[in-house]
């Protein structure tokens, strides 16, 4: 069965580079609109400074998540910065049988993903204002060491190319008050939501 047909609510996928800042905008939206569900997402990826197992993300091994995805438990996987991250099916499966808008903060493989199972799916991209500020955020929160950090950084420049062709909506995160608002916007936009 086409599952686009069968669902109740709304899907929203968020993306961006690596340190634009839209964990902060996603959680924001989420604590401001009523029947939203920002899902947490499965990774591999170990635990940065600051972050808790089931807060950020589920932080599992190689194996873990290759079970979940044996099991079909995963609505879509991908591989990014060499770990594993992906989003579970039943609590998004649930959220949308509550006429929820459920939230997705994935990568652009994983959108893609989504969107073959969601057509209708909205697209929101999160850019930074400039590199030069893609590169003090990332380098602010110390959480990857000078490597990982410039890969992520190496990495936004293909992102954002594939994001233009790809993605209905672009959202600059210069200021964040203005972005999470243009956020809510888009999503009360979306036709069919409360
Ligand atoms: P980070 O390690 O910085 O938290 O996330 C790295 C990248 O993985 C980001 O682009 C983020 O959007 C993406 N990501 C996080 N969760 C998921 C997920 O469940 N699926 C996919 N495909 N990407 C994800």
């Amino acid at each position: 069965m086409n599952q686009a047909n069968n669902r109740k609510g709304k899907v929203v996928i968020v993306s961006g580079p690596s340190g634009v800042g839209k964990s902060t905008v996603c959680r924001e939206v989420a604590a401001r609109l009523q029947d939203v569900y920002l899902s947490t997402s499965v990774t591999t990826r170990p635990k940065g400074p600051g972050e808790t197992h089931g807060r950020e993300y589920w932080f599992v091994s190689e194996q873990e998540f290759q079970d979940l995805i044996e099991r079909g438990l995963l609505l879509e996987h991908a591989r990014v910065f060499g770990h594993l991250y992906g989003t579970s099916k039943d609590k998004v499966d649930e959220a949308l049988e509550a006429h929820k808008t459920v939230i997705l903060e994935i990568d652009v493989q994983g959108a893609r993903q989504v969107k073959t199972l969601y057509p209708d799916a909205v697209m929101i991209f999160v850019l930074p204002p400039s590199e030069r500020v893609l590169a003090d955020r990332i380098g602010r929160r110390g959480r990857e060491d000078s490597e990982d950090a410039e890969e992520r950084l190496d990495g936004a420049g293909s992102e954002i190319a594939a994001a233009w062709q790809y993605y209905e909506h672009m959202v600059i995160n210069e200021d964040l008050e203005q972005a999470i608002n243009e956020v809510i916007q888009i999503i009360r936009e979306i036709p069919g939501s409360g």
